[in-house]
């Protein structure tokens, strides 16, 4: 069998992790079988649709590194691949179904419908949607009233006292009463637009998609759609239908929880391929033991059996864990240009927006390794290596002195400290540099940690601090040195 398979978004808000989960299985699973993957827009709900949300599917997509074979951007043989571009091909298709009896002409008001549906509250009913007036209209009436010009739209006449049956590769075979189907579902509207329905069948049979992998939220869905491919004596599409995913707490992932859109992801300083492979672990397991994929591992490894059938669980310090793993893994010149947009945002290099000089981008990169292990998020790292480009503010004297020690103490060592530090800044790395200085330290009968804490404070400004000695290599001995000296004197006086 060929496999087909799409995303197929409405452009009516961003794209979320719920979403990309849907998209990425869906790329996985064709990649797995050397299927194709297919990006369909579906855009017929006017009232909702957002070009900026188109915008937003193409944003993403690029930012995360998930490519379709076929969609409105990369075309295909079954283009356009946009659902407002193909409205003819719905009408026509929503009239076939009339000429074969399995759709009827609905004349019924928006106000007759409000009323129904207030009337029903009033009286405390179980009952929902249409009440099925229109489908008692001889068809040859009804067809008469259409062609003069009288507003309708066409509803699908759901077979009643019938149950519909199929095969859903989560939940196994599926049986459900077609009384239990949200009676009689408008398929084109009014203004000759389709519903999701109409177009969604239409769609996916015209461009032969194999299986329909999508939200659990569209189970309900599901009857409805086999019944219209019944009625056209069309072949079904195999379904799959994913699990929610659920914040801790239990409740379907919201806002509520933290960041839920990519763009937000993108923003807080997560790279795209951590929030890849940790969203691809969202409900589906790929080899015992390991958690870190490239999209192609991820792809030769993917399969529909192994999809969990509970709800997934979206655990934000989980994914911090990835980005963290992922930043780990990135050269210094990656993760540089990594987090420099962010660093320029913000206006580290003086206006926001300023790029550093070429001086400032060699020092952000040379900062990396002192960094990289300490960084969960890209947006982090500006801050912490801010003491590299500018002095940082002498903390109070108290600040410089050891456990157990005095400030005339801590002097002495900022003392011994101040002869020491040209060397160690010059030092080729960090071994040689702390052999030194432990030498240095027994020769004056000094412990190491005392000898060092006040020199940290002296160049970093903090107690708390990435490396020293890389730090001293990088500020380089003379700047190293006035700094120290500058200590001395805030202490001393
Ligand atoms: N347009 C629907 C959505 O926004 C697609 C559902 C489906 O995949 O059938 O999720």
């Amino acid at each position: 069998m060929i496999i087909r398979d799409r995303y197929a978004p409405s452009p009516t808000g961003l794209q979320h992790v719920g979403g990309i989960r849907t998209a990425l299985f869906n790329c996985l699973f064709a990649r797995s079988r050397g299927g194709k993957f297919i990006l369909r827009l579906e855009d017929t709900d006017r009232t909702r649709f957002g070009e900026c949300y188109v915008q937003n599917i193409y944003d993403s997509f690029a930012w995360l590194g998930i490519k379709w074979d076929e969609g409105p951007d990369a075309g295909g043989p079954f283009a356009p691949y946009v659902q407002s571009e193909r409205t003819a091909l719905y009408k026509k298709y929503a009239g076939e179904l009339l000429k074969s009896g399995n759709a009827y002409y609905c004349f019924c008001s928006s106000e007759r419908l409000d009323k129904i549906r207030q009337e029903r509250e009033a009286s405390h009913s179980s009952e929902t949607g249409y009440d099925r007036l229109c489908r008692n209209i001889p068809a040859e009436e009804a067809g008469k009233r259409a062609e003069a010009g009288e507003p309708c739209t066409i509803r699908l006449k759901i077979p009643l006292n019938e149950t519909t049956v199929f095969f859903d590769h989560q939940l196994g075979d599926i049986e459900w009463k077609n009384d239990d189907i949200n009676p009689d579902p408008v398929l084109l509207k009014s203004d000759g637009f389709p519903t999701y329905h109409l177009a969604n069948v239409v769609d996916d049979h015209l461009m032969e998609i194999s299986h329909v992998m999508r939200a659990m939220e569209w189970l309900p869905s599901a009857p409805l759609h086999v019944i219209m491919y019944n009625s056209f004596g069309w072949k079904t599409p195999e379904f799959c239908h994913l699990p929610m995913v659920m914040g801790q707490d239990g409740k379907k992932l919201s806002k509520r929880h933290g960041a839920t859109s990519i763009d937000e992801f993108r923003r807080q300083g997560y790279l795209s391929e951590a929030l890849l492979n940790y969203v691809a672990l969202l409900g589906a397991s790929y080899e015992e033991g390991k958690e870190i994929y490239t999209l192609e591992e991820m792809e030769q490894r993917f399969s529909l059996d192994k999809l969990n059938k509970a709800p997934a669980v979206f655990d934000y310090k989980k994914l911090e864990w990835f980005n963290g793993q992922y930043i780990r893994m990135k050269s210094d010149e990656e993760l540089a240009s990594l987090c420099l947009p962010f660093a320029i945002e913000a206006g580290f290099f003086g206006a926001q927006g300023r790029e550093p000089a070429p001086k400032q981008r060699d020092i952000f990169t040379a900062a990396m390794p002192l960094i990289r292990e300490r960084l969960t998020f890209l947006n982090e790292a500006a801050e912490k290596i801010a003491y590299l480009f500018n002095e940082p503010a002498i903390p109070g004297a108290e600040e410089f002195i050891p456990k157990k020690s005095t400030l005339e103490q801590a002097v002495e060592l900022l003392k011994l400290g101040k002869d020491l530090v040209v060397s160690l800044a010059q030092a080729p790395d960090d071994e040689k540099a702390e052999a030194f200085i432990k030498a240095e330290a027994e020769k004056k009968g000094v412990k190491l940690g005392d000898l060092m804490m006040p020199l940290r404070v002296a160049i970093t400004g903090a107690r708390v601090s990435p490396p020293l000695f890389g730090s001293l290599r990088i500020l380089g001995p003379e700047e190293s040195l006035r700094r120290v000296q500058r200590a001395i004197l805030a202490c001393s006086s």
